[in-house]
């Protein structure tokens, strides 16, 4: 799989130096930059990378790194990119990877669980449900309800794989059992706490 990712930079600030330039000896035009590398994935901020310097001269062009200034400059620019914060936008990334793993792990299975209570509250005839129990995945049709008893056929075949539900001999005219089988309700609610009740299909 193809992934875009790279580095991409942010100036944080610039400051006029009183020094002058090493090179073309111009004074006013020398500037310190404070940069912020930030890795993305698809362009979207993922993580700060590294915060640094350069020093700049605005006349003749030349640049020079911290590491080869004078000791006054190299203090100058570590005074400098102590105050450059990093910007909360580069942990756009992780913010995202936090909120869909909260999803995925807290928030999804709490909807779920609601969605198929409302059904099993709730029955109607023509529900379906899809139930795995001991490795072998059917599905129960609601006949009837009556008080807190819900009565179902069953499908006469049953299958090793959940996607196998979906085929067409589950859904055709004669797929389920001739006879009903009766439920409580708090037995379909035992069902889906013991993860046997998967999903609820209502017409
Ligand atoms: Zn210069």
């Amino acid at each position: 799989m193809l992934i875009v990712r790279g580095i991409y930079r942010r100036l944080l600030r610039t400051e006029d130096l009183a020094e002058p330039c090493f090179l073309c000896l111009c004074t006013g035009k020398h500037q310190l930059h404070i940069y912020q590398d930030c890795m993305h994935v698809y362009w979207i901020p993922f993580f700060p990378h590294r915060k640094k310097g350069t020093f700049e001269c605005g006349h003749c062009g030349q640049t020079l790194e911290p590491e080869f200034a004078n000791p006054g400059m190299k203090e100058r620019y570590r005074s400098t990119r102590k105050k450059c914060r990093t910007p909360l936008f580069m942990f756009t990334g992780p913010a995202i990877f936090t909120l869909l793993l909260v999803h995925v792990l807290f928030i999804a299975p709490i909807l779920q669980r609601n969605a198929i209570m409302e059904h099993v509250n709730h029955p109607r005839p023509g529900d379906v449900y899809s139930i795995v129990q001991e490795k072998k995945y059917f599905l129960l049709r609601i006949e009837r309800v009556s008080g807190d008893t819900v009565f179902m056929r069953q499908s006469k075949l049953s299958t090793d794989k959940r996607r196998g539900l979906k085929d067409g001999e589950f859904h055709s005219k004669d797929a389920y059992s001739a006879f009903t089988k009766p439920f409580l309700r708090s037995e379909l609610i035992e069902m889906y706490d013991k993860n046997e009740l998967l999903e609820v299909d209502a017409e």
